[in-house]
Order: C-alpha cells, then sequence, then structure tokens
C-alpha cells in the first residue's frame, strides 16, 4: 500500500510512529516509511469519521513504537512486559507497540502486513474508548473486521492506495497469524478463515458492520 499524497507527519500530533532501525540493518529500508504512512492513515481515518459512529471526540493512541531485534526492550504493561515477537495495545498506558521484528518477518512477505498489524492493534484501542455495548465478546475478530473496515475507508477517501498484491498479502497475513505466529492463540484471534471472514466483513460494511 501507499500513501496516496505526501501529508506533514507533524500533523499526526503525538501519534508518530517511532522510525526504527536495527542494528544488523536486516529490516528493509522501505519498512519504516510503511509503518509511518500505516499509523498516518489509520489515525486520520479514524479522526475524519469518529464522530459518524460514536459520541464525544477521537483521541488517538500514544504510539510507541517498535521493540525488539537489539532496539530496547518490550515496554512494560500493567505490571508485566508485553511479549516479544508480538504486536500490543497496552490499555494501562494507552500506547501501541509492536516488536520490530515480527514486522520485518511478515513485511519480507509483503508491505500489506504493517498496515494489518498496525490497524488491528489500534482497532483495540478503539475498543478501549467506545461503549461497552459497542465490543463483542470476540474482541479479536471485531479488531480484525475494523482493521478492514479503515484500511479500506482509507482507500475510498483517498489516503492510501491498494497495490497490486495488497489484497492477497492481507489474507496471507491473517492466515499466519492465525495459524504459524507462537503468540497467536486461535481460541483468542479466530481461526485462519474466521479472521479473514472478519476482515473482509469490515472491507464491505465498514465501521459500523463491525459493532455489536
Ligand atoms: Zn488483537
Amino acid at each position: 500500500m501507499a500513501l496516496v499524497t505526501v501529508f506533514c507527519l507533524l500533523l499526526l500530533g503525538h501519534a508518530q510512529a517511532a522510525t526504527a532501525a536495527t542494528a544488523s540493518g536486516r529490516v528493509p529500508d522501505d519498512m519504516n516509511q510503511d509503518i509511518k504512512t500505516a499509523v498516518y492513515a489509520v489515525n486520520r481515518y479514524w479522526a475524519a469519521h469518529w464522530r459518524q459512529y460514536f459520541p464525544g471526540y477521537y483521541r488517538p493512541p500514544y504510539v510507541l513504537g517498535a521493540y525488539g531485534g537489539g532496539l530496547r526492550a518490550a515496554p512494560v504493561c500493567g505490571n508485566s512486559r508485553v511479549a516479544y515477537d508480538n504486536a500490543v495495545y497496552c490499555p494501562y498506558g494507552d500506547y501501541i507497540a509492536w516488536d520490530i521484528t515480527l514486522m520485518a518477518g511478515g513485511y519480507r512477505a509483503g508491505d500489506a502486513w504493517v498496515y494489518l498489524i498496525i490497524a488491528h492493534e489500534w482497532a483495540h484501542a478503539v475498543q478501549n474508548r467506545i461503549p461497552s455495548r459497542f465490543v463483542p465478546a470476540a474482541k479479536e475478530l471485531q479488531a480484525d473486521c475494523l482493521a478492514g473496515a479503515v484500511l479500506s475507508g482509507a482507500a475510498r477517501d483517498r489516503t492510501l492506495v491498494f497495490e497490486d498484491g495488497d489484497v492477497g498479502e492481507l489474507r496471507a497475513a491473517l492466515r499466519a497469524l492465525a495459524d504459524d505466529t507462537p503468540w497467536t492463540d486461535t481460541g483468542d484471534h479466530g481461526n485462519a478463515r474466521q479472521r479473514v471472514n472478519a476482515f473482509t466483513y469490515g472491507t464491505r460494511h465498514g465501521v459500523r458492520g463491525c459493532l455489536a
């Protein structure tokens, strides 16, 4: 995916992606730019559309950004450190963070990976902000649905443009996260078919279609 227009990242306020670079240089150069673009596009979508769906004003989570991979230790969330090879929304600190190794591993198969992870974790921040009646028991599948709604919505807004292969990459990423990534508990996140279906439902029915 790519940003259609070049925007000033300073408009993001505190919602800026940490620029990450591993000492070994194994992370593709473009990945950090894609992460910034994903943060920008997801934040912009929620800022522009919040009042269509929810009461009150939108407030972005803090983007703590990358850890692991020789960058810095995993951050603390509540009483414990978040897991390596994972990505997280921490409700205690109201922040989003990701292991750079997880990002780089999936990014090798396609750039859509980082967009999915950031849109999914951002959706957990949204769940933490909205009335609980909107949030179903299957919070992980709703986060996938909202990720689909936001990425496709950003494309409709012409903030993001989907490139050839992105849709296939997104499906592959959801399957990988359901089946293969060690931190993923299929009981919590749903199996591959459920995750792909939830994401696809969001792309077709938008934010409202994802709400309980
Ligand atoms: Zn999740």
